[in-house]
Parts: structure tokens; sequence; C-alpha cells
């Protein structure tokens, strides 16, 4: 074991090789606020990559409903058992914003659960049943009812609730299932933290499906091997002759109708939108952090759902996030414009200020709008695309009224 950094934890942790990050990291963000659950991503993916036999149950791209729903099931409250953490423990009294951005967390890891239970494997993990794979919508649409409802003083907290979240591999900074497989089939590669198994050295011993604390690496008992998310990185590579061989985002990105998703790189650039809106405005939060792999997809969480909940699901800074997307700033509704915009990933933005065109208050704060323009670049710097705050209307000429 090493000791490398994981600053969603605000500390270091042990972990079997050591701390190497590639320039720019596979990231992206999910507004959950958004997700309509109409499973176009789902299917985007599957008729993408695992349509063949054998991959009948694989879902790499999933949307499941919160609390009940999980593919597989339960599989969160499976793990959060296994490192002995139903309720998080974070230290939050003093923050670094580079260091230590949400708090310091004080429980265990997946891999420090193992250690210390002197478990002969990397990570604490189990393999799901069978059955526990047979039904990705498990659990759809059903709501939790508060018996407390005191509990929920003042909106926009509901009594009610479940919301949408979508998952996929999350190309892990420190995977769990990179560290567990005993064939080293699996990697992480330097160019952009794609992670990747290698079909020709795995031996499908599902170390990977046990120790992956999302479950997202699943055994084909056809081929006999593992596979996940591969990132769609043919289209990352530029591949695709649609972007003109700049980089491009994944099938289940691009496909997404209700535009929650926006794809790109983490790096240290504060203008990449991606850097900006996790990194610097801290609006998206990983999931499941302290699981300790540090997951790279990022989540801006439901406004209306109960922040205990949340907390548990995306770490202390869920109060702080919520707040900042139930009354944006300007930079924020401008960022955000640029979501599902393109297919073509934006590595850096601007904004050129527009007049003020709204104004109001929601809960008690001041809310002004402005139709600013935000312009994107693609990796080479070019402009790729520029969008204003206020969606743009178009007005039918009559003559084309019934031209559909
Ligand atoms: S989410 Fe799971 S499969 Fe994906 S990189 Fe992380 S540990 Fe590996
Ligand atoms: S396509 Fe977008 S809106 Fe539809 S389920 Fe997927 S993430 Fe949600």
């Amino acid at each position: 074991m090493t000791l490398v950094h994981n600053w969603h934890l605000g500390r270091r942790m042990e972990y079997p090789y050591f701390e190497s990050r590639p320039k720019k990291q596979f990231a992206a963000i999910f507004n959950i606020n958004r997700c309509i659950a109409c499973q176009t991503c789902t299917m985007a993916c599957k008729s993408a990559w695992t349509y063949n036999k054998g991959q009948e149950y694989m879902w790499w791209n999933n949307v499941e409903t919160k609390p009940y729903g999980g593919y597989p099931q339960s599989w969160d409250v499976k793990t959060l058992k296994l490192i002995d953490n139903g309720e998080n423990t974070w230290y939050t009294d003093e923050k670094d914003e580079k260091l230590s951005p949400y708090g310091v967390y004080e429980g265990d890891t997946i891999f420090e659960a193992s250690a210390k239970k002197n478990l002969n494997q990397w990570a604490v993990g189990y393999i799901p049943e069978d059955k526990e794979w047979r039904a990705p919508n498990f659990g759809e649409d059903v709501a939790k009812s508060n018996n407390k409802p005191d509990e929920y003083s003042s909106l926009p907290e509901h009594s009610r609730w479940f919301f949408y979240i979508q998952r996929l591999c999350n190309h892990c900074t420190y995977p769990g299932c990179l560290a567990a497989c005993p064939r080293k089939a699996i990697y992480k590669r330097k160019e952009d933290g794609i992670v990747l198994i290698d079909q020709k050295r795995c031996r499908g011993y599902r170390k990977c499906v046990e120790q992956c604390p999302y479950k997202k690496p699943m055994y084909r008992g056809l081929t006999r091997v593992s596979e996940k998310c591969i990132a769609c990185y043919p289209r990352i590579e530029g591949k695709d002759p649609l972007t003109k061989g700049r980089p491009m985002e994944t099938r289940c990105m691009s496909a997404c109708v209700g535009q929650i998703r926006l794809q790109g790189f983490l790096d240290d650039n504060p203008k990449n939108p991606v850097t900006w809106l996790i990194r610097h405005h801290k609006v998206a939060l990983p999931l499941y952090p302290q699981f300790g792999t540090e997951p790279n997809i990022y989540y801006i969480p439901p406004r209306w759902a109960p922040r205990s909940y949340l907390r548990q699901m995306f770490g202390p800074g869920v109060d702080e996030a919520v707040e900042k997307f139930m009354v944006p700033s300007r930079e924020l509704l401008a960022v955000m414009s640029l979501f599902r915009m393109t297919q073509t990933i934006v590595f850096e933005y601007k904004i050129e200020e527009g007049p003020k065109v709204f104004e109001t208050v929601i809960h008690g704060k001041k809310f002004e709008m402005f139709n600013d323009t935000v312009i994107g670049f693609g990796e080479d710097g070019q402009e790729i695309v520029r969008t204003t705050v206020e969606e743009p209307l178009y007005i039918r000429d009559p003559k084309h009224y019934n031209s559909i």
C-alpha cells in the first residue's frame, strides 16, 4: 500500500499503487434536477456496445430511482454496510479550497476497511447474485414517504420524494476494480484517465465485479471475461468524422433528452466549464466520496430531497451546492447554458455580458437574470459553440405551419 492524496476526502489514504493523475481526466457532470428518466442515455449505450449474446443484462449506463431503485439491487446500501458507514463521518470545521474543499472524511474507505478487517483482498466488496441484476428498473418512480413532516419545515425539501440518478463507470482516480485485479488486466490510460479492461488478459475471476463499489464491471458468462464502460474512447479520441478530429462526447451524454449532461476533462484551467463547476464553484459533487475511489462523474444534487439522505450520498458539500443551484449566480447560469449545446467537448468558455432581462426573489435572496452569451472553445482553441442564457425563439413563417 502507498499513501496517496484523495481530494474528495480532504486527506491521504492507502492505495495499492502510487498517485498518478493524467493531465486531463475524463469527467462529466449530471444535473439530477433536470433528469426525466426517459432512459434514452441507457438505450444509446446499449445499442452501441452491449447488444450481443451474453450481454443481455449489461447496462453500462443505467438510470435508477432513489431511494428504492438500484442496479444491481441495493448496491450502495450493501457497500455502505461493508465500510461500517451508515452515517457519514466528516470533519467540516476546517476547509481548504485545494486540499479539502468539503472537509475531512474520518471514516474508512473500501481499501482501509479491508485492511482493518484483515481481509486478504485490496478492498471490501461483494459479488451480486444473479437475481439482483434481473430488473434494471426495480423501484422506478416509487416515492418515499416521510413520517415526520415537521422535519421538513420549509420547501424545497418535500415530505414525499424520489429522484433519478444516472450511473456509469466513474473512471475513478483510484479504481477499486483496478486494485482488485490479480491479472493486472485493468489499466487507467495516461492520456485521459479512462479505465479499461484488457479483454485478452482477463480470466474472469470477477474480482473487479466484487471490489468496484459502484458495481460497474459486469461478467459475461459466454466469453468468461468481465466488461465495463469504455467511455466511448473512439469518440473521445476524435475518431468520429462529425467532430473533425476533435474529442467528442460519449453516446450517453450526447443523446440526453433532458439536457442534464455536460462532459469534459478535469484539468487545471479554471475557465474549463467542468473544472469550474466542480473545483471552483463546487456545485457538482462526487457520488459516495467515502468509498475512496475518487470517482469522476459529478452530480448537481436534487433540491427537493432530504439533506441528510443527500449528505450520505454526496458528502458534506450538499448544502452549499443546492444553495448555489437554487439561486444561481450570473456565471453559473451562463455556464449551465452550455449543457448539451454541442457534441464536441468544450475545453474553455468565455462569457460576453448581455442586458438584464429578469429579476425576482428566491427563498429570500435576490436573483437577477442577464441574457449573457457564453462561448465554448475546443481543444485547439477554436470556437465550437455559442449560445445565450435566454433560449433563442424562432417564429415559423405562417406558410410553413403545416409542413411537418
Ligand atoms: S466505477 Fe468501478 S469499474 Fe469504474 S473505474 Fe471506478 S472502480 Fe473501476
Ligand atoms: S437521457 Fe438524460 S434525461 Fe433521459 S434518462 Fe438519461 S440522463 Fe435522464
